[in-house]
């Protein structure tokens, strides 16, 4: 079990988008960030639903110019997730999105400097209690032009790191920067510092961690596409998270967004700090005992899992009965293949035996069914009623198996 940090609480939202708490007592959110143009209102809508639905519980825009902020105001009636809009550069977005009733807005002290300008958007946010998140991205946070001056003035403080220059100039610049909202008496922040590096990631958050009781949002910068961007991303957020550091994280992808959102609940959910949504799939890796064409089945399987299942049921497919009983311990429903078979159980209790073009629609039925009991009280989520008592490899899963095919009971109807 994770303790997490304690941290002041920032709630986002209204009752029409919901409410989404950040830090205090709220479990991780999840959020990313839509791809396409703001202004194109339609599609904007499209993919803010498509992520909300995919379990985003925030979604942030790009509001680069006027006709971004525009088109808030006719994007928001048509959402359901509160909306973050993402301000470079131009303090005055960040007034027209407020204006157009956004629930938060992020600014980068690396673009928007001027005291004026921060306390204009500051007291906006104030009178409208629209939480802000200051986002110090390695990238843009580093004056370019004084860079070398700055990193010899700053870089003493954290000598021993190996990023002890960067890192000093993110928190340098943080802390002139909060400075601003302290003096303004706001406090309803949440605070990043994002970097591509993930070492970097690390020693910027634990630092943060240790000097301010702000929830803190997680994320690399520009990890790349997924294929390794995931490796990237969930290697330092991984680490933070099993600190106990991290209220809010996004997985940044070079990809569909909705990548992201998977991705980034897998990762709660792994590590106990969500509660899991739909089904959890564990499924051996095969090997040369395998016999039939399990990688095929499991994304079969996944997929229709996805599309089907709302509990949180834990569904095992395994390649074979070697060690298939021991890693299928827990699992509500699981399959051993064998010989062009597979055996199913639910709960421990041997329910079918069929070939492997029948796997699949059995699987999932069997699946229907134990999801139909569990909401009608008959049965529980992870509840082992006996032993799995493992299949004969030569006798059912073999050469022998047209005799337990003969044996073979028809599906139960599912009510
Ligand atoms: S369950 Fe069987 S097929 Fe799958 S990896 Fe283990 S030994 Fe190989």
């Amino acid at each position: 079990m994770i303790s997490r940090r304690k941290t002041r609480k920032v709630v986002l939202g209204d009752k029409t988008h919901g409410f989404v708490g950040i830090g205090g007592d709220a479990p991780v959110a999840v959020q990313t960030m839509t791809a396409g143009y703001t202004w194109d209102i339609d599609k904007c809508v499209a993919e803010i639903n498509k992520l909300s639905a995919a379990g985003a519980d925030i979604v942030r825009v790009a509001v680069p110019e006027k006709k971004d902020t525009a088109a808030l105001k006719e994007i928001l009636p048509r959402v359901s997730v509160p909306i973050v809009a993402d301000v470079h550069f131009h303090f005055q977005r960040a007034m027209e999105a407020i204006e157009a009733g956004i629930h938060k807005i992020r600014l980068n002290p690396g673009n928007i400097s001027d005291r004026a300008q921060v306390k204009d958007v500051i007291q906006a946010c104030k009178a409208k209690k629209i939480p802000m998140r200051i986002g110090v991205n390695e990238g843009s946070i580093v004056e370019r032009k004084d860079k070398q001056k700055r990193m010899k003035e700053l870089g003493g403080v954290f000598s021993n790191d190996k990023h002890g220059h960067l890192l000093a100039i993110m928190i340098a610049k943080l802390e002139e920067y909060l400075e601003i909202f302290q003096a303004e008496d706001f406090h309803d922040i949440v605070i990043s510092a994002k970097s591509i590096d993930p070492e970097l990631v690390i020693a910027a958050y634990k630092e943060i961690s240790q000097r301010f009781d702000y929830p803190l949002h997680l994320g690399v910068t520009h990890a790349g596409p997924r294929e390794t961007g995931t490796i990237r991303s969930v290697v330092p957020l991984g680490h933070l998270l099993c600190s106990g550091i991290g209220d809010t994280i996004r997985i940044s992808y070079a990809s569909d967004p909705v990548f992201e959102v998977q991705d980034g609940l897998e990762l709660l959910y792994v590590l106990g700090l969500r509660t899991r949504v739909g089904a959890e799939l564990i499924a051996c890796p095969t090997c040369g005992r395998i016999q039939v064409d399990l990688f095929r089945l499991v994304q079969d399987v996944r997929k229709q899992l996805e599309k089907e299942i709302k509990l949180p049921m834990k569904v095992a497919v395994m390649g074979c009965v070697v060690n298939g009983p021991g890693e299928c311990e827990g699992a509500d429903i699981a399959i051993f293949a064998g010989d062009r078979r597979g055996i199913i159980y639910v709960q421990g209790e041997r329910v079918a035996n069929v070939p492997e073009e029948e796997i699949l629609d059995r699987l999932l039925a069997e699946c229907r069914q134990f999801e139909q009991k569990v909401k009608r009280g008959e049965a529980k989520l992870g509840e082992k009623k006996v032993d799995i008592l493992p299949p004969d490899p030569i006798g059912e899963l073999g050469s022998g198996w047209e005799k337990i095919e003969k044996e073979r009971k028809p599906l139960p109807v599912i009510k």
